[in-house]
């Protein structure tokens, strides 16, 4: 299948010169590397002659949109198990006008999900299940096809990470190609230091990686006036969107790594949108208030 997701150029602050990867045009809806996780995915499904994709997530999450998106245009039905209580949002209309059925389960029931699974599905021969997040083996395969479709080199690539995996699958591009580029990744959770170890399951050779576990802002779904007001400035200046769970605290790291003097302003970075725009819905009330 045809992709577009070309490379810019921006200019926001004077002298550093970013390049983007703009995943975030890939689908509006199977967005960024939402997208790379589930194209492998999506293969093993047809291979194993499955119909039915079964996946879990919180009520905002981008890859339940992604998944139902995805299995819709493929003839393909949908089932998510949603963290938490019954709730509604635009995330979950989306999901839901994509077909897809959800099933809505406490906090602890949630957490065992092989289980959950086990106990609907085990009858069903054409289910099939996708982890939170879509985090797999061929999630990582996707993810390294980025750093395939990259024909400039970068002394820096950068990446938001949420399980880790897209920053495996970008590790595992970068170390198959031999490549000396550093892959800085920035933990949108509390407690980053897990994302290595995440990494670790996919990809042995870490020499390659940086992790920047203090741009959490508080933690997955936290933010502070300081990333909101940097969000609100860099996207009116750019013209550029970008999501306050995610990519707002990779551009946000990108631009305080220079001003402290951790990179230097004239360094050849390449950021990864990963797209997840639809994100700024569960944040509309913190964004303008
Ligand atoms: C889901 C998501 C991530 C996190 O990806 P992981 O592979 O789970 O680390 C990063 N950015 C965006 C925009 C996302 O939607």
């Amino acid at each position: 299948m045809y992709i577009y997701s070309p490379i810019h150029r921006l200019n926001y602050q004077a002298l550093t010169q970013i390049s983007v990867k703009r995943d975030d045009l890939i689908d509006p809806y199977i967005s960024g590397n939402k997208w790379r996780k589930l194209k492998y995915v999506l293969a093993d499904v047809f291979a194993n002659k499955k119909s039915h994709l079964v996946t879990f997530g919180g009520a905002y999450s981008n890859h339940l949109v992604a998944t139902a998106a995805c299995a819709a245009r493929n003839e393909l039905k949908s089932t998510a198990f949603v963290r938490g209580e019954k709730v509604t949002n635009e995330m979950l209309v989306l999901c839901q006008l994509f077909g897809m059925q959800l099933i809505f389960v406490d906090r602890e029931s949630y957490r065992d999900k092989r289980l959950l699974y086990a106990k609907v599905f085990s009858e069903d021969p054409e289910s099939y299940f996708i982890d939170e997040g879509g985090a797999s083996e061929e999630a990582v395969k996707g993810c390294a096809d980025i750093i395939s479709e990259i024909t400039d080199t970068y002394d820096h690539i950068f990446c938001a990470a949420g399980t880790g995996t897209t920053a495996a699958g970008l590790l595992r591009g970068i170390n198959e190609a031999g490549l000396s580029t550093t892959l800085h990744v920035i933990p949108a959770l509390k407690n980053g230091d897990f994302i290595a170890e995440e990494i670790n399951n996919y990809e042995k050779d870490l020499s390659k990686l940086q992790l920047h576990v203090d741009y959490h802002f508080g933690g997955y779904a936290k933010t502070t006036p300081d990333l909101i007001d940097f969000i609100k400035n860099f996207t009116a200046s750019t013209g550029l969107l970008i999501d306050p769970v995610y990519t707002g605290k990779m551009f946000y790291a990108i631009y305080d790594l220079i001003n402290i003097g951790k990179l230097k302003k004239d360094a050849n970075i390449l950021a990864i949108h990963s797209g997840g725009l639809l994100g700024i819905m569960g944040m509309k009330e913190k964004l303008f208030t």
